[in-house]
């Protein structure tokens, strides 16, 4: 039997797939619009004209509605919803977490959503906010265990049944639910209650949360954001490993007059231009959008497509093998979100092991690319260079240098390497004439522990001009170092 979920192609920790579920095939990463039952400001049917492939909706609203019950259970969700493609059901968790109580159990809401045919179950699962005591995330997360065991004893079959993944804001708890979620085997794996980070902009947070669930998990299993909704953070999800998201964002911020665009989001009060290629922003004024009567379906439908253009980007950038780039520009549209880039480094040493060895140019996009999965991939093979003999340092080529037994090249942000090697990945690098100093500093340390490493090897280091970092004294101290102006005469 195929798998339900193939890995095509991979860049950092981002890939595209394809999920496969009773009402077709899905390619990820994608977003999953969400569905309100009971008002439909733009009809499931139509949702694919914006490039949605599977929608989300909440199979507990449908039921505790008698009149949507009888309709879904009857016609099924599919014929309830008007829509012959993909759908995901949630259970009633949200309310949970909303409300403190839902009025069904978990068996009872895992087998209406069977029989009303939903493509991907979700079992009822305890949301555990972030912050909260080890010992109730851990209690919390014992219940959901137990049902989650329920859950897959009850549902075996063509239907994809979905394992949130919850723990709170312990890594450890995260990674102990992924662990126990993937050894019981599930199609899908939500990362639940992480909404409260992302509306308080934790994004450093959300990054580890993500993180430690992905530790856990099988690394081809699909991996469902849930709740994420606002483009501006999917190239950093998709990065970590996430490949489903789901938008009410779309709606909601409509309703509320936000215009939303891949950095950020903007009231439709404030503009006076419509910075977006969509069919609405240009067939419309900033004022026209304004004032139209419909306005609040104007600008769901721009949200919309803002949201699908920006997975389109993402689904390119792995292709091309510079997903990385994307999540750095990304990044700088929030300070918040350039913690979560930050942090995103952190987990190099892992994104390292599920990242592919060749990719398009390296581009150095500032200071934080210092500490790309490359950088670290370089760093820790630094012992398998062994130098005799004499050996040139450079930037660029200098004088004389066919008189060394080795030349090796300086760029930072990897330090130096031979020459030979200059053209091949990562190493063909685009960086700036002007290191900055993160750059500068890691490539000096990384310069010195090859020296330190070569203790045979007797090394001469042309420096440019440009280069000003305290770690220069020590590398004196081992080195012979040359300015360029003085090695020219
Ligand atoms: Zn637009």
């Amino acid at each position: 039997m195929a798998p339900i979920f193939e890995i095509l192609d991979k860049d950092a920790g981002g890939r595209i797939g394809r999920l496969k579920t009773p009402h077709g095939v899905v390619e990820t990463p994608t977003v999953m619009p969400v569905i309100n039952p009971n008002i439909q400001l733009i009809s499931p049917k139509e949702m694919r004209d914006f490039g949605a492939e599977i929608l989300i909706t909440n199979s507990y609203i449908i039921y505790r509605k008698e009149e949507l019950r009888e309709k879904a259970l009857k016609e099924g969700l599919h014929g309830l919803l008007d829509f012959d493609g993909p759908i995901m059901t949630d259970s009633g968790s949200f309310q949970l977490s909303v409300y403190g109580s839902v009025e069904v159990t978990n068996k009872e809401i895992l087998e209406f959503q069977q029989k009303i045919g939903s493509d991907i179950i979700v079992p009822l699962d305890i949301p555990t906010p972030p912050d909260v005591s080890w010992k109730r995330a851990e209690e919390e997360l014992e219940v959901t265990e137990e049902r989650l065991r329920e859950a897959r004893e009850l549902i075996r079959g063509e239907q994809l049944l979905a394992c949130p993944v919850q723990g709170s804001t312990h890594p450890e708890l995260r990674e102990r639910a992924a662990v126990h979620g993937r050894d019981l085997e599930f199609e899908v794996y939500p990362l639940g209650a992480v909404v409260p980070l992302m509306e308080a902009y934790r994004y450093a947070e959300l990054v580890d949360v993500i993180a430690a669930c992905k530790k856990g998990l099988s690394p081809t299993a699909p991996v469902h954001l849930f709740g994420a909704g606002h483009p501006m953070m999917f190239a950093l999800a998709v990065a970590l490993g996430c490949d489903l998201f789901d938008s009410a964002a779309y709606a909601l911020y409509a309703k509320a007059g936000r215009y939303i665009t891949a950095q950020g989001t903007s009231h439709v009060d404030k503009l006076s231009y419509l910075p977006c290629p969509c069919p609405i922003c240009s067939k419309y004024s900033a004022e026209e959008l304004k004032t139209a009567p419909n306005r609040q379906e104007l600008l769901a439908k721009h949200n919309l497509y803002a949201t699908f253009a920006e997975i389109r980007l993402i689904k390119q950038r792995i292709k091309e093998g510079n997903l990385l780039e994307l999540v750095e520009q990304r990044c700088r549209a929030h300070p918040r979100l350039l913690d979560g880039l930050k942090r995103l480094y952190e987990h190099s040493e892992w994104l390292e092991e599920v990242d592919p060895a060749t990719k398009s140019t390296f581009f150095y996009c500032g200071p934080e690319s210092a500490k790309r999965p490359e950088v670290l991939h370089f760093e820790k093979k630094l012992d398998r260079f062994s130098l005799e003999g004499k050996a040139i340092i450079r930037t660029r080529p200098v004088k004389g240098e066919k008189e060394y037994a080795r030349v090796l090249v300086f760029k930072p942000p990897f330090g130096a390497y031979p020459v030979e090697m200059e053209e091949v990945y990562p190493f063909n690098a685009e960086v700036p004439r002007v290191p900055d100093r993160e750059a500068l500093e890691k490539a000096l340390e990384n310069t010195l522990k090859l020296i330190e490493l070569n203790p045979e090897a007797e090394f001469t280091f042309v420096c440019e001009e440009v280069f000003k970092h305290p770690l220069l004294e020590k590398l004196a101290e081992k080195a012979k170092i040359v300015y360029r102006k003085d090695w020219e005469k």
